[in-house]
């Protein structure tokens, strides 16, 4: 055997016995993201009080899940950790603050995903679940399917030992007006369009995604829904794909706006494809399927998304007024806007 032979040998059986260096050193820029939600945000009808409580709420659920990844915690731990304490704010329409269906309900749907395994766990449609993110993690973790709904989930819940309330808890006197008020133009249109006029509003939802110090990427998402909705509807929230999305080699997003609309245009899993693909980056992904694939489908107004590779790098797009959203990373403190640029 020749000496060059007998290097390249060596090498390759040195590879063999050395693990590979970890996805990312504890250089990784630890970063978080969330959203509360890209609706119609009209600056006119919101209260300094009201934004003021907004932007507190989004800081803390910035800083409490920022709090888990300083300290060497999981990226799926701290999307967790942010989304539980918008849940339970009454200011998003998610957990609490759940907007009401036709029937005077709270149907919640949720879905977390794991970047480093591709595993995912979802719940649509339950009731009652204080934290529907802490159901859908479970359904990740204890279980070998990906969405459980209604019923069901709600009894595999209970089974987890998850927190229920009752309907009182979810009582929000805003989201309440907010149905009657939808309830009053269903009764117009329906006049001039018969039993199908299915006037909804969508206002809400919350998102988070994180990078650890093991360059590990989460992505998470929790929402009621949509005012007035019927018949079981489920939107792009805990749709793997569509809602919400995570995988180390590209980015991990969660989606904020009218469901059906980043259902058929997978959105989530589009902004991660046109980096894999296309090598674009985060943020001109992000742009791509804000900009122009919902745009596309379902005209400016739609929503808008959170993205974040494992560098750090990330984007917070929206076609829509405005996005409640904000940011974390290392060393600094949390950063909230609600409109184009504040
Ligand atoms: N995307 C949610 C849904 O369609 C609603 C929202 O984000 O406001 O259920």
């Amino acid at each position: 055997m020749n000496t060059a032979v007998a290097f390249s040998l060596t090498l390759v059986l040195l590879s063999l016995v050395i693990p590979a260096e970890p996805a990312n050193s504890a250089e990784s820029p630890i970063t978080l993201v969330v959203h509360g939600g890209a609706g119609t945000i009209v600056r006119e009808k919101m209260t300094p009080e009201r934004e003021a409580g907004i932007r507190a709420a989004l800081a803390e659920a910035l800083t409490t899940g920022y709090r888990i990844l300083e300290q060497g915690g999981s990226s799926l731990d701290a999307v967790e950790a942010a989304i539980c304490v918008m849940e339970d704010s009454p200011y998003f329409n998610a957990g609490k603050g759940s907007v009401f269906t036709s029937e005077g309900r709270n149907e919640m749907d949720a879905a977390i995903m794991d970047g480093t395994t591709r595993k995912a766990g979802a719940v649509a449609s339950v009731t009652g679940i204080k934290n529907p993110i802490r159901a859908a993690r479970k359904v990740m973790e204890q279980t070998s399917h990906v969405m459980l709904v209604g019923e069901g989930a709600e009894k595999f819940a209970r089974e987890q030992g998850l927190q229920f309330e009752d309907s009182a808890y979810f009582f929000t006197k805003e989201r309440w007006e907010e149905l009657q008020q939808t309830k009053e133009k269903e009764k117009a249109l329906k006049k001039e369009y018969g039993s199908l006029a299915f006037p909804h509003t969508h206002l809400g939802t919350v998102g988070a995604v994180a990078v650890d110090a093991q360059g590990n990427l989460a992505a998470a998402t929790s929402t009621g829904g949509l005012t007035n909705k019927r018949w079981g509807r489920v939107g792009d929230s805990p749709i793997i794909g569509a809602g919400t999305y995570a995988d180390n080699a590209t980015c991990a997003v969660s989606c904020t706006g009218k469901g059906e609309i980043f259902i058929r245009s997978a959105a989530a899993h589009e902004v991660s494809a046109l980096m894999r693909y296309q090598g674009l980056s985060v943020e001109k992904a992000a742009q791509r399927v804000v900009g122009d694939e919902l745009v596309e489908l379902g005209g400016e107004g739609t929503g808008g998304l959170i993205a974040l590779d494992r560098n750090g790098r990330f984007a917070m797009e929206f076609n829509t007024p405005g996005m409640y959203r904000g940011y974390i990373k290392k060393g600094a403190q949390p950063v909230t806007f609600v409109y184009r640029g504040e």
